[in-house]
């Protein structure tokens, strides 16, 4: 079982590679992680080590992948004991397309294949009846599956090129902020992976939305980058266009029990026009602060990062956390985004993050 402290990018030295070519062939039990060029060398290491059961780092658009054979025990279990995830905690299935979806479920619905038709390949994941070729360690043994379809082009030319599904949780140790860049991936797990894919920074930023797709609407388990709204274009039709969409079932999705990030900074949530006087305040008492704003920072304060709107701040907000880390601020003064789209998933994280 490997199971390390989380670490900050600076600390980790196992990191060796940047766009190397696979010319040389990666070892069994070589622990240096190498950040490949997804050309058809780099597919073709992947695929090499994934079949005989190894784990390589994968792009999505929402957050990079530490996939794995979802249909071999042994490879799910080598993810979470990378990870050090905790074994009730189960991981999303990817498919290369709607049409392996009978591989991995014992039974579809109607809510999911209007889901799948909209949203597919994107960042939707999906609960189904697990079907039986699944092992129990893939789902934490729940008599249920998350599956998704990534729109992401390395991804597909993997998943195409191994003919698996893979199972790939975000690709960080577990209590680190979600990968979204190789560069990430090979800080956060670089000693435990030989391989991952650069697929270049990740265009979503936050995690797939997970709903619940076995009844006649769908049950948002996780918030995510397919927000409500884009939900209710395609099933507000259906049966009653009610509250039933914005239940939370939190119960059902036992990713959501566990503690999440917690940066080594203090992370404060600041409305849209207080967030620069807020970080300027702060710093005026002496203490190094840092600023996530769409406003420059103010004298004194440190800009972490600067963006437009919500989904702008999505595709930033994991690098910024780690970045505040990495320069050591004491505080970070995040400005929030209004809760609709994806600035429901970005105010969750950041909530669940200042916790
Ligand atoms: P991650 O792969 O780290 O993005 O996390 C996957 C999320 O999907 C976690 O919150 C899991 O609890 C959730 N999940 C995976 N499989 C299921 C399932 N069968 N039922 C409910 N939630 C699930
Ligand atoms: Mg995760």
């Amino acid at each position: 079982m490997v199971a390390h402290a989380p670490r900050r990018a600076s600390e980790v030295t196992g990191v060796v590679g940047w766009w190397h070519t696979p010319d040389v062939d990666v070892e069994e039990g070589a622990v240096l992680a190498e950040v490949l060029r997804p050309d058809a060398a780099g597919i073709a290491a992947a695929v090499r080590i994934l079949r005989r059961g190894g784990v390589v780092g994968m792009p999505t658009e929402t957050v990079y992948g530490l996939a794995a054979d979802a249909l071999d025990p042994a490879a799910v279990t080598r993810i979470f004991a990378i990870k050090g995830r905790p074994a009730d905690n189960p991981l999303i299935v990817h498919l290369r397309s709607a049409q392996e979806l009978e591989r991995v479920v014992a039974a579809t619905t109607p809510l999911a294949e209007a889901l799948a038709m909209s949203f597919w390949p994107g960042p939707l994941t999906l609960v189904l009846e697990v079907g039986e070729d699944v092992p129990a360690v893939t789902t934490g043994g729940l008599r249920t599956v998350a599956i998704r379809v990534p729109d992401h082009p390395v991804a597909t030319e993997l998943l195409t090129a191994v003919g698996r599904p893979l199972a790939a949780p975000s690709a960080n140790r577990s209590g680190r902020p979600s990968p979204t860049t190789a560069e990430h991936v090979a800080a956060d797990l670089g000693d435990d992976l030989e391989v991952v894919l650069d697929g270049g920074p990740c265009p979503v930023g936050v995690e797939s939305t997970v709903v619940d797709a076995r009844g006649d609407e769908p049950v948002v388990l996780r918030e995510g980058s397919i927000s409500r709204e884009d939900l209710r274009s395609i099933v507000g039709v259906r049966s009653r266009a009610t509250a039933a969409h914005d239940r939370t079932d939190v119960q059902a999705s036992p990713g959501t029990r566990y503690r999440h990030y917690a940066p080594t900074c203090a992370l404060e949530i600041a409305a849209s026009a207080d967030a620069a006087s807020r970080a300027a305040e702060l710093a005026a008492s002496g203490i190094s602060v840092g600023l996530v704003a769409s406003c420059p920072a103010p004298e004194g304060v440190r800009s972490i990062a600067r963006f437009t709107d919500a989904p702008d701040l999505a595709r930033q907000l994991y690098a910024a956390l780690r970045d505040a880390e990495d320069t050591a601020v004491d505080v970070l003064v995040v400005e929030a985004v209004p809760e609709v789209g994806v600035g429901r998933a970005v105010m969750d994280r950041l909530r669940r993050a200042a916790e």
